[in-house]
């Protein structure tokens, strides 16, 4: 089976690679590089001695998008913008490229006649949660440009199959993505400041930053500071292979993937000093505007619809991130 990668030379998108090459799927990856190098893909086939084929375009370039998916059975489309605080000062930029991009995509799947999708879509899209932990059921009210961008795209699917129900399609809310693979090989590779935690705190270890800033310890969780729903990148990445397995079906069906565990900013500085034995020195500082205070998922239908639930530990995220941090403290070299 071959599958068209969109964004696969991205966090995400590598280690899905890996774990894609590893069971033997033929693999296109299609990345315009806005966030990611070629140094990227050279890593994973580095992993996994296997190779794979890349073309370098824009999810927006239908015609050149169009030529590198023929031949290809499914697409698993991680091609987009992810920044919540860019999102709302470049609002236009996140809905041409996660919005306008993707309608590229299905209309070029469309003339392909492939007609079997994985999404990634994000528990952004809850928005404020009314009753936790997220089931899919839970109402859809993104509170920022970036998670509308993600509903609009999954309204866009939903309607595209109530129009055709021979689509197969799977969305996949991610809750918080961590970690790296365990060579050290690939992992999370942000350009500048990192806006997440747990890059911001390996790049505290490593030295790179002074200080971690913990925005607020006044919220109403077990130690004031904000709780999160913590996934390792392989477990994520295995959600996705496990998400094509099930799409045998026609169907269009949004998916949480997450651990049903939640932590604190603190459990999380303190899970990683252990894991790296370094000091993460840390102030308190004020919230950051329109964060909530806690969040996390039911994974159960994971469990049952497509029998993926997450293996890794907490300790196994921070061992992971430390890894890789401590092998590449700069970064790939691009
Ligand atoms: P990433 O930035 O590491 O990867 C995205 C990849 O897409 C990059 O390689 C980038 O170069 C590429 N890309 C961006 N715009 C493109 C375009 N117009 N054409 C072609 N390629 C393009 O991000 P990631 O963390 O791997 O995220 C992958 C997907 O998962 C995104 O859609 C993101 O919104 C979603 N997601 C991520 C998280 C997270 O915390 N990492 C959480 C929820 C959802
Ligand atoms: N956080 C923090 N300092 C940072 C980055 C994040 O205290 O430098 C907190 C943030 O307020 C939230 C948690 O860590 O409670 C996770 O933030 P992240 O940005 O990684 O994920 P998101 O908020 O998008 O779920």
């Amino acid at each position: 089976m071959k599958i068209f990668i969109t964004g696969g030379a991205g966090y995400i998108g590598t280690h899905t690679c890996v774990e894609l090459l590893q069971k033997g799927y033929d693999l296109v990856v299609y990345d315009n590089f806005s966030n990611s190098s070629a140094e990227a893909i050279r890593r994973v086939e580095s992993i996994t001695g296997k190779t794979l084929t890349l073309i370098i375009g824009d999810i927006r370039d239908e015609d050149t998008m169009m030529a590198a998916m023929e031949g290809c059975d499914a697409v698993i489309h991680l091609a987009g913008l992810k920044a919540v605080g860019e999102s709302v000062e470049k609002p236009l930029d996140y809905y041409d490229n996660n919005v306008h991009g993707t309608l590229c995509l299905l209309r070029a799947m469309k003339i392909n006649n492939i007609k079997t999708l994985v999404f990634s879509s994000s528990a952004t899209v809850y928005g404020n949660p009314i009753e936790l932990p997220f089931t899919e059921r839970h109402p859809l009210q993104p509170t920022n440009p970036y998670g509308q961008t993600k509903l609009v795209v999954e309204e866009i699917l939903r309607d595209l199959y109530r129009s055709d129900n021979s689509w197969k399609i799977i969305i996949l809310r991610y809750f918080n993505p961590v970690g790296a693979h365990p060579s050290g090989l690939i992992g999370e590779n942000p350009q500048g400041i990192p806006n997440n935690l747990m890059p911001y705190i390996a790049q505290v270890a490593i030295g790179r930053r002074e200080f971690l800033n913990v925005f607020g310890n006044d919220y109403p969780t077990h130690d004031g500071t904000g709780v999160r729903d913590y996934i390792h990148i392989v477990d994520l990445a295995q959600g996705h292979i496990k998400a094509l397995e099930a799409l045998e079906l026609p169907q269009c069906t949004p998916i949480n993937l997450g651990t049903g565990q939640g932590y604190s900013v603190l459990d999380i500085v303190k899970a990683f000093s252990n894991a790296s034995r370094k000091e993460v020195p840390y102030i308190i500082a004020p919230r950051r505007p329109g964060d909530i205070a806690e969040f996390y998922a039911d994974p159960s239908f994971a469990q049952e619809f497509i029998q993926w639930s997450a293996s890794k530990s907490l300790e196994d995220m921070c061992r992971d991130t430390w890894n890789f941090q401590f092998k590449n403290p700069d970064g790939y070299r691009l």
